[in-house]
């Protein structure tokens, strides 16, 4: 289909004007102030006057149908990629995660038939390293020519994802050569493992002790040392996920002597606070993630890094547990409680709503950061993450006067509870385009699936 998108104020990372957008199949043709001359050659006009056009937003940080701790997560291929686009993301990237004794090649495989012929939207994998020898290192480079260009480490997780610091500097001198990326789970998990046991040798096994496990100077220390192995290996290093002040000092004083250091936040860390954890009848266990929500100030400290460039991205983690039947078999022990939340369908309403609108973040700086810096880090852009001539036609008409309020009765997860509900929303999309195709229309979803196709990364990673 050949169509126009009239009048919109186009929203851009580095401004914002009122203008056309002309789409040629799965793909941007034109941009621009008018182009109302291409009208009679149209299949069809969307007005946009009022609304915004923003490239349809990335999020590079998802867990679909995630085995995990005896379990497996709710959203899969089809839920997850429903909530993408319900939300204005079109492109996510979820983590394929080894275990210990399987090959790479064997994950890939593994992740490739969960996603097969299920997705709304188009999508990719990291690559976790959860163990490391001479045949892992060869099959990087095998999975780095498949198009997968970043590799994940755990600090965190000994005995199941964790790896030491001479296989991390390792996999970093080997990415180094190929090009691509290194993102960390940064917690120093020796810490965090003594900590849990020493809780609960005295008994305190309640969800308020989760986020005492693994303090702040926990995450800043690991931090701190990922992103020093990056620079001795001259190899840009991501941060998934970071919560407090103390990271965000580490990325600073990093990017400040020119390394090439990166981080992302989450809406969770940004709108929550600790006080969850201590919420009655068990309700603490929907907030229980690693790294753990954490206090106000640390909210304010994430929001100044964002908005000032410390932090480039925002993703989610999305991974979801139903309260009932999933996150109740620790209810007698928090280390029992399967970690994880939702934010996929959320995170660009949520930012949108108490980001721009109240004057934390601006317009731009919010696309730049939910759209298109996930897309240059990670090797999708300029195919993703822009609004320009050749770029896939992933859209999202924003409407900046849309209330809606969020809650697990409307949400397109398939988790019983959504930890946003009751939580206002002040603007969303009515309109998603999926490469051309309208695949939400006034909260109506409208996706076809199996039409999200696997993308095939180019080596990024900055800078930025
Ligand atoms: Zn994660």
């Amino acid at each position: 289909m050949r169509f126009l998108i009239k009048g919109a104020r186009i929203v851009g990372p580095g401004e914002s004007f009122v203008g056309d957008c002309l789409v040629d199949g799965e793909t941007i043709s034109a941009v621009g102030t008018d182009l109302s001359n291409f009208r009679d050659s149209v299949d069809k006009v969307f007005n946009a006057r009022g609304k915004w056009l923003l490239p349809g937003a990335v999020d590079v940080h998802v867990h679909l149908e995630m085995p995990f701790m005896g379990t497996v997560s709710q959203d899969d291929y089809e839920s997850g990629t429903e909530c993408a686009v319900a939300g204005g993301t079109t492109s996510l990237i979820d983590f394929c995660l080894p275990a210990q004794d399987q090959t790479l090649t064997d994950a890939l495989a593994v992740w490739d038939e969960k996603a097969a012929n299920k997705a709304y939207c188009d999508y990719s994998y990291h690559m976790a390293i959860t163990h490391w020898d001479e045949s892992v290192k060869e099959e990087v480079k095998q999975i780095h020519a498949h198009g997968i260009t970043s590799f994940k480490v755990f600090t965190a997780y000994k005995g199941a994802l964790m790896i030491p610091d001479d296989a991390i500097f390792d996999l970093m001198q080997t990415v180094r050569k190929l090009g691509g990326l290194v993102t960390a789970h940064a917690v120093n998990g020796d810490v965090l493992n003594i900590k849990a046991a020493q809780f609960a040798s005295e008994g305190k096994l309640t969800t308020h002790y989760h986020p005492l496990c693994q303090p702040p100077v926990a995450e800043g220390e690991s931090t701190g040392r990922i992103l020093e192995l990056g620079q001795l290996a001259d190899q840009p290093a991501y941060i998934v996920h970071m919560t407090c002040r103390e990271a965000v000092e580490e990325l600073s004083r990093a990017r400040l002597k020119g390394w090439k250091s990166y981080g992302e936040t989450c809406p969770q860390y940004l709108l929550l606070d600790d006080s969850v954890y201590d919420l009655p009848n068990f309700e603490g266990a929907k907030y229980v993630l690693s790294p753990p929500i954490r206090k106000k100030h640390d909210q304010d400290a994430l929001w100044g890094a964002l908005a000032n460039g410390i932090v480039q991205t925002v993703g989610t983690d999305h991974v979801t547990f139903n309260f009932h039947g999933q996150k109740d078999l620790g209810k007698e022990d928090f280390r029992k409680i399967p970690n994880g939340l939702n934010g996929l369908e959320e995170r660009l309403s949520l930012l949108y709503t108490y980001g721009v609108a109240k004057g934390k973040i601006t317009e731009n700086r919010w696309v730049e950061v939910c759209c298109t810096n996930p897309a240059k880090l990670f090797g999708l852009y300029p195919k993703k993450g822009v609004i320009a001539p050749g770029s896939d036609a992933d859209l999202v008409i924003f409407d900046p006067q849309k209330n809606s309020t969020i809650s697990a009765q409307t949400h397109h997860s398939k988790c019983d509870s959504n930890v946003y509900e009751g939580f206002a929303l002040s603007g969303g999309p009515s309109h998603v385009f999926v490469r051309g195709h309208l695949s939400f229309e006034d909260g109506e979803f409208k996706g076809v699936r199996g039409r999200g196709k696997f993308l095939r990364r180019t080596a990024a990673g900055g800078p930025i």
